[in-house]
């Protein structure tokens, strides 16, 4: 079994390395797995990559764990991703049972420590169902756009800082919380270089992870699929984020999973999204396989915190970070420190931080692959 903290690797390649050399493994239990890739189309050593077996004898249900939607926090999802092939993987049924492991949907994102994509893509803001890219929507963002996205080098981390604090308490003061929240992180799709960007069109890596989707829910009468995330939520307990499409309530999963902290990603409990990718599966099932069963969430493994500190902080080290992309640092040590936020956002680095995050996916592993009859 891996040590802890080599579970969480150190580079983009050496994450991919891991995972190829990983079919092996899968290939003990699902003699016919097989690795996919998609190359990306503007640098061709850039790939999202996958396993996948049908089951041995029938398809009767899938399990899909899927990481690196927002690439930075793929360091993380690469971890629980591996801890789940040793320690869970080996407890399916594979006669009954299919496998779908995806790393990294996107790996600019992973190679270059960024949340989107080459583009500044969120690809967690393009899985459109019958809508386009609206470029008017979400028009409350411009209200924020230079709060959020300053166009200028960042040259003085106290001044920043102060300017942030200040238009923080204005715009919220003005819009409230939720009108703030919600212009922020809703989604926009005519800010290219601002925070929450969605594209102009549908990204091939959105497209690609689009494509397995239909193919899993045509192939298999239940689906299970859980996504990797990191950035949001408190600290030390990871939280289950729920689609607002799965109608049961928070409170029941929180007792079916035996897990303590359930959210439904709705504007009362987490956030509202537009172009989520959890959301685009379950319309998807609805609207074309509502005959199979399909349970798919989020495991967010949270930073800064959600009190006032984390709420405070994370959209700071977002926008630093964003800032020091685009227009650029004053010097090394600012770029340095604007770069540390971040990471430490996504990928936090402190040992007990991390032996927490892989004991709460044991539990929720162990919970939800329990109800949704995937193990004993
Ligand atoms: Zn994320």
């Amino acid at each position: 079994m891996t040590e802890l903290q080599a579970l969480f690797p150190e580079t983009y390649e050496g994450s991919r390395e891991r995972f190829c050399n990983d079919l092996s493994t899968v290939q003990t239990l699902w003699p016919k797995a097989k690795l996919f890739q998609h190359v990306l189309s503007d640098d061709k050593d850039l790939t999202i990559d996958w396993l996948y077996s049908d089951a041995t004898e029938r398809n009767e249900k899938v399990v899909m764990v899927t990481t690196g939607e927002h690439g930075v926090e793929c360091y993380v999802g690469s971890a629980i991703l591996q801890r789940f092939i040793e320690v869970y993987m080996p407890r399916l049924d594979p006669r009954t049972t299919g496998i779908l492991l995806v790393h990294a949907i996107n790996p600019w994102g992973m190679k270059h420590r960024r949340r989107g994509n080459a583009n500044n893509i969120d690809l967690n803001r393009t899985f459109l169902w019958d809508m386009g890219f609206d470029s008017t929507f979400n028009p409350e963002y411009d209200r924020i756009d230079s709060f959020l996205n300053p166009p200028s080098k960042l040259t003085n981390f106290f001044l920043s800082d102060l300017a942030y604090f200040l238009g923080l308490v204005w715009h919220i003061g003005r819009m409230g919380l939720r009108g703030f929240d919600g212009a922020q992180l809703l989604g926009q799709y005519h800010q290219p270089k601002g925070l929450f960007y969605g594209g102009k069109e549908m990204p091939e890596e959105t497209r690609t992870l689009m494509g397995l989707y239909r193919q899993m829910l045509g192939s298999y009468k239940q689906v299970l699929h859980l996504d990797m995330h990191t950035g949001y939520g408190p600290r030390y307990q990871m939280s289950l984020v729920n689609s607002a499409l799965d109608k049961r309530t928070s409170a029941k999963f929180v007792k079916r999973f035996d897990y303590p902290l359930v959210v439904a990603a709705t504007a009362d409990e987490f956030y509202a999204i537009r172009g989520d990718m959890i959301d685009y599966i379950y319309t998807l099932q609805q609207n074309e396989f509502p005959r199979t069963k399909l349970y798919a969430t989020s495991f967010e493994f949270g930073a800064y915190g959600n009190v006032l500190h984390g709420l405070i902080h994370s959209p700071r080290v977002m926008i630093h970070e964003n800032r020091v992309y685009w227009y650029g640092a004053g010097n090394e040590k600012i770029l340095a420190r604007a770069k540390h936020g971040f990471e430490e956002l996504f990928n936090p680095a402190a040992r007990d931080w991390r032996e927490k995050a892989v004991a709460d996916a044991d539990q929720a592993f162990t919970g939800i692959l329990k109800v949704e009859g995937f193990i004993p």
